[in-house]
């Protein structure tokens, strides 16, 4: 079978989501959404994309009608912390996730690890600051990957290095998935 990409750049429009000095968690989710987009064409696959106006409410209005339950919803975030030591990866899932779920999460999250971002785990959404994300609600297989820290001077080095890479192995995971 094969499944359909939706990929989110987390914030959008009026909604910055983190800042950190220039740095805006909106810009960096549509700079990698975009990459990813085009890494996922030259395997041959696509990903249904919005504009980049929407914040959370007006893109889960725009999803309606648009994917079926075995489709891929992936949103992409930045992390921030009031300590600037906090660092690494973390992709949130449903509190009660498909193993499907599951495992693209896992995969997701070592693409991470790999280029050296530091495990922070996949976690169910009740163990995130909000207890339940927007994200996790439409029926379908919902991943919320947070990239890494907008407030770790490390993280954003060692993404701002790799990130053609990361955009490469992610494309090459979620274009796996799509297709079990
Ligand atoms: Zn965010």
């Amino acid at each position: 079978m094969s499944r359909k990409i939706i990929i989110s750049a987390g914030h959008g429009g009026k909604d910055p989501g983190a800042v950190n000095g220039n740095l805006i968690e909106r810009d960096l989710a549509i700079e990698l959404r975009d990459l990813l987009v085009i890494e996922l064409k030259a395997l041959g696959s696509s990903a249904l994309i919005d504009d980049n106006k929407n914040a959370l409410k007006e893109t889960l209005a725009w999803l309606r009608g648009k994917f079926g339950s075995k489709d891929i919803l992936f949103d992409i975030h930045w992390n921030a912390a009031g300590s600037p030591e906090a660092k690494g990866t973390e992709v949130i899932i449903p509190d009660t996730a498909s193993d499907f779920e599951k495992r693209l999460a896992q995969s997701v999250l070592k693409t991470f690890v790999d280029i050296g971002f530091k495990d922070r785990g996949v976690k169910p959404e009740g163990s995130t600051a909000r207890k339940r994300l927007g994200w996790m609600r439409p029926n379908a297989e919902n991943v919320l990957l947070e990239v890494c820290f907008i407030t770790n001077h490390t993280d954003i080095k060692l993404y701002e290095a790799n990130k053609l890479t990361i955009a490469k192995r992610l494309a090459v995971v979620l274009n796996h998935y799509s297709k079990l």
